[in-house]
């Protein structure tokens, strides 16, 4: 499958509104790994109605936030430094009503994986609305 010249890098995504992570009735509901293959290894593939992705945000930390690179260290050296970019997932445990968050770090070269994953999650996402939603534009592939 080749990638249309239109596509919008993931990074470039500004979803609408925001999701607070993890869970507002119980604590240790947004977990966070230090890499794409750590999260994927854990959660790329669970059952998509049991494990429902319901929302993703490619999070790039804005610089502004943080010290600047020549910061003199607020006289104690405690420097807060910009993180890299992350991937928030937010889940629907549908089988027990239980709301949750991961969190990996993630890097641009990340993005074809994330994409097909995601991808993924949102086709299966459009079967729960079908048939509110117009017919997707990008043909099936052919059978056989
Ligand atoms: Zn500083």
């Amino acid at each position: 499958m080749t990638t249309p010249e239109t596509t919008v890098p993931l990074w470039e995504t500004d979803h609408l509104y925001y999701c607070t992570e993890g869970n507002y009735y119980r604590n240790g509901n947004h977990l966070t790994y230090d890499s794409w293959a750590d999260f994927h290894a854990e959660w790329g593939r669970l059952d998509p109605d049991m494990n429902l992705v319901f929302r993703w945000d490619w999070d790039t930390p804005d610089p502004t936030d943080y010290c600047p690179p020549d910061c003199a260290g607020h006289d104690d050296g405690d420097c807060d430094t910009a993180p890299g970019p992350t991937l928030k997932v937010f889940w629907v445990l549908q089988r027990k009503a239980i709301l949750r968050s991961t969190e990996c770090a993630i890097t641009e070269a990340d993005e074809p994986a994330v994409r097909a994953w995601l991808t993924e999650r949102a086709a299966h996402m459009r079967l729960l609305w079908e048939p509110l939603l117009p017919a997707p534009t990008t043909p099936a592939p052919a059978a056989g």
